[in-house]
């Protein structure tokens, strides 16, 4: 699903001269909507474009701790201000007028990520610097038996 969602996003990565980087360890198995946790990653890998400088890299990476599947989203951005990370998640908060912010942004991404992820019994964290550039970590618990 992570690579899906890496594959849909390439070309609007590439429309800024971005890439995405992509190192996802293979057999992590997490039970739930296919189709709302792809949702998910296209809406962190959007911010990550969206927000991220011309030229730079989005990083996402998979691997397992301890019972959760942890999914990180690292982009090289203008970040989020400490006050701003308290709201991120409220639906229809944006902060500001950011270098690409696009017609159509509603300020509802991030709100539809957070509500998706805990239906799925995980969580959602985000840590950033301004200027440096933004982490996203989904965190959902793994499957070891089934597959999504
Ligand atoms: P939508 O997702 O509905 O198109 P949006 O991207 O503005 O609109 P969210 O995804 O909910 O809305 O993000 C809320 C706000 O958080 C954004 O407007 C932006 O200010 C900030 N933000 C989110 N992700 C990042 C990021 N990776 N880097 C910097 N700022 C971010
Ligand atoms: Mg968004």
């Amino acid at each position: 699903v992570v690579r899906e969602a890496c594959e849909d996003m390439s070309i609007k990565a590439s429309k800024y001269n971005m890439r995405i980087q992509y190192n996802v360890e293979e057999r992590l198995e997490v039970r739930g909507d296919r189709h709302k946790l792809k949702e998910v990653f296209l809406n962190v890998l959007d911010n990550a474009i969206k927000y991220g400088y011309v030229n730079s890299s989005v990083h996402i990476e998979a691997s397992r701790e301890d019972a959760m599947v942890a999914v990180r989203i690292t982009d090289q951005g203008e970040g989020i201000s400490p006050e701003a990370l308290k709201l991120v998640f409220e639906p229809f908060y944006r902060e500001g007028e950011k270098h690409r912010s696009e017609k159509g942004s509603a300020g509802l991404g991030l709100s539809i990520v957070k509500q998706t992820v805990e239906a799925h019994g995980g969580r959602v964290e985000i840590d950033s610097e301004l200027q440096k550039g933004t982490r996203v970590t989904i965190l959902l618990p793994e499957d070891k038996h089934g597959a999504t």
